[in-house]
């Protein structure tokens, strides 16, 4: 009887070891390497408008703030560009961006003003919805960004999100290259804050707020955390791959 109660304890112990040292391992591998989110705009220059009158900069706050707590939620280590209200030049969002896993830059989506009536004064339109991803070329990291991309564009796919084929229109402002069309990952050379990352970067847009629909969607927690867990296989690649070079 003695000797049963003492390999329970035994057991027992091993399990609380085991956990306790997974739990660590995990840590450290993801605490290694940081995540830079990048919340678009600012509270003076909000962006685009959307249907229901709310300012771009809101929304990508309000999306940056639910991916940063997800990651963190899975022990990966996340700097922001900005606080919620700090003005930010393009040029100060990509300086400290050297030597970190992924640069992530969040925004909201319009369209081109001929497509656009207004309601009420704000812009609204039904002729693009979804979300897209941009990667440039003159990114030092290109073909890491591309690789993250894909995995982010699978992984939104894989959970139901489509993307929006309107950039690649052959019209004035927009005529972006379509990567993949299939996961919605277009070339943007000359994106800024893409270009001066020193790390590789990707840009996504959530959805088109002056689509009605999309400017719905995006504000609901089961939107935001279909995209926090799309991003997670993006970053842990990532992570993953960055420490391997060390
Ligand atoms: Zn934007």
């Amino acid at each position: 009887m003695r000797h049963i109660k003492n390999m329970r304890k035994i057991i027992s112990l091993c399990v609380i070891y085991c956990t306790v040292f997974l739990c660590l391992a995990t840590s450290i591998v993801y605490a290694d390497s940081v995540i830079i989110l990048d919340p678009g705009h600012t509270k003076i220059r909000y962006g685009t408008k959307s249907c229901s009158g709310g300012h771009e900069f809101q929304y990508n706050n309000e999306m940056t703030d639910f991916i940063e707590e997800y990651l963190k939620s899975n022990n990966i280590q996340v700097l922001k560009t900005r606080s919620v209200n700090q003005e930010i030049s393009l040029k100060g969002r990509t300086e400290n961006s050297s030597g970190k896993a992924l640069f992530i830059s969040i925004h909201h989506d319009s369209a081109q003003e001929k497509y656009i009536s207004y309601e009420n004064g704000n812009p609204c339109s039904n002729y693009a919805s979804g979300y897209s991803i941009f990667v440039s070329r003159k990114n030092p990291f290109f073909e890491d960004s591309l690789q993250y991309a894909k995995i982010l564009g699978r992984n939104l796919r894989r959970l139901g999100l489509t993307p929006t084929l309107h950039h690649a229109e052959k019209i004035h402002g927009e005529n972006r290259e379509l990567i993949d069309k299939e996961l919605g990952i277009y070339r943007f050379d000359d994106l800024f804050v893409l270009r001066t990352a020193k790390c590789p970067a990707v840009l996504f847009e959530s959805g088109v707020i002056i689509n009605p629909y999309d400017d719905q969607l995006v504000k609901t927690h089961e939107y935001k955390n279909k995209v926090a867990e799309s991003m997670l296989e993006m970053v842990k690649t990532a992570i993953v791959k960055k420490n391997d070079n060390k």
